[in-house]
């Protein structure tokens, strides 16, 4: 296509596009022809002037964040490619029995690389459909992606909501408004999950409004609860929380610094019928672990992610360190922990490793029962290993 941007790598840099990784760093540029704006379309050539792929470009470190590799070589990412790759990602939660379930209306539809979609995430609750773009390059497209979704969803579809602004910098909103709502509307949506169910609060709430990575990981909780005392900490909208409940826990405290998220989650467990055995602490997770003068049976550690960069990765590790210590501390014999980070730049071998530091620290014998990770609807690029964010561990405490 003439007024595509032609992008050619320099020498040796063109092998991980080979591999399929989705991005193109500015640093292995030799040369541009043609003009470069972003959210153009750009066609990726190696040192030798072999075609490898096309993408959508950005002036930015990841110039070009690829959506087809050679031989694929479509011209333009207009409403027909969006369509085809968005039922693409509809036909992967369908094989992995997350759409037409019963028990679950709540699920990812893209996961961004892992879709073989950089930087688009787009969370499906109950025919409502949230989109964040994380690149700016990308939003140029967003009336296509949504014209693509309701032809994909049709009737099922209730709301498209747009929830970029969070996600792009504040620079790029300089001149223009977020869309918001691009079909329908949607108040507080109630959504389903392995049975049980939940308020998400799409507009105000965190992320697209609900933490949908953590599905399994609440339902393998579930078997460890009953007539336990638990502690739920960063329990945001009470997810784990009111699994804890309905399998039968003593008690269960939930501690959150957020005010919004308590109220959410007061609310969630109240819809499934568990206030009596609840208590709702607003306050930090770390002064509540110091705190307490008892034990908990079980206890949940699902912080936000402490490291959103490498160079701030080990002041990350010390905190996770800290945290997983004051855990193990307020954790009865044979007592078990839920320890999660969803730092991207912490992977499971450093995340282990912390935690085994923590438990030298605290004195007590460890043992791994099940390491944890994101499930199938946020799928992980097996090239693109980044993609690979949330792990966790459940330990038995001696
Ligand atoms: N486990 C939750 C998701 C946790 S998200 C679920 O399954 O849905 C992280 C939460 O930690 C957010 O709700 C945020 O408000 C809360 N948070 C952040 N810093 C905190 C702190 N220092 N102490 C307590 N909560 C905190």
């Amino acid at each position: 296509m003439s007024q595509s941007l032609k992008v050619f790598l320099r020498s040796g840099r063109d092998d991980a596009v080979r591999r399929f990784h989705p991005w193109v760093f500015s640093g292995a540029i030799k040369k541009m022809e043609g003009p470069a704006w972003d959210g153009c379309h750009a066609e990726v050539f190696s040192n030798k002037n072999e075609y490898l792929g096309c993408g959508i470009y950005q002036d930015a470190t990841i110039a070009v964040r690829l959506l087809a590799f050679a031989p694929e070589r479509p011209t333009a990412f207009g409403p027909a490619f969006w369509r085809e790759k968005l039922m693409e990602a509809l036909l992967l939660r369908q094989l992995a029995g997350l759409t037409d379930n019963p028990m679950t209306n709540v699920y990812r539809l893209v996961h961004g690389e892992g879709d073989h979609l950089p930087g688009l995430i787009i969370d499906h609750y109950n025919g409502h459909l949230v989109i964040q773009i994380h690149a700016t390059g990308l939003y140029r497209f967003i009336d296509d992606i949504a014209e693509s979704l309701r032809t994909i969803y049709g009737d099922r579809l209730q709301s498209i909501y747009d929830k970029s602004r969070d996600t792009l910098p504040a620079t790029f909103w300089q001149d223009k408004l977020p869309k918001g709502f691009l079909t329908g509307e949607a108040g507080a949506v109630e959504v389903i999950e392995n049975g049980l169910r939940f308020i998400v609060d799409i507009e105000k709430g965190q992320k697209t409004g609900f933490f949908i990575d953590q599905r399994e990981n609440r339902q393998l909780l579930s078997r460890y609860c009953k007539g336990k005392k638990i502690l739920n900490t960063f329990s945001y909208s009470g997810g784990f929380s009111v699994y804890a409940l309905n399998a039968g826990a003593a008690a269960v405290h939930s501690v959150d610094s957020s005010v919004r998220a308590m109220d959410l989650c007061k609310r969630n467990v109240a819809l499934n019928g568990g206030e009596e055995k609840h208590t709702a602490l607003i306050e930090d997770a770390m002064d509540h672990l110091k705190s307490v003068d008892h034990t908990y049976d079980v206890l949940v550690l699902d912080p936000p992610a402490y490291a959103k960069h490498q160079h701030v990765k080990h002041k990350a590790v010390q905190g996770y360190k800290r945290l997983n210590l004051e855990a193990l501390k307020c954790i009865a014999p044979g007592g078990v922990l839920f320890t999660f980070s969803c730092s991207q730049v912490v992977d499971m071998r450093l995340f282990h490793s912390t935690v085994t530091a923590a438990a030298i620290l605290a004195g007590r014998k460890v043992r791994v029962l099940h390491q944890l990770a994101q499930p199938a609807d946020h799928p992980v690029n097996i090239f693109h290993p980044e993609g690979q964010y949330l792990k966790g561990l459940v330990l038995v405490v001696d």
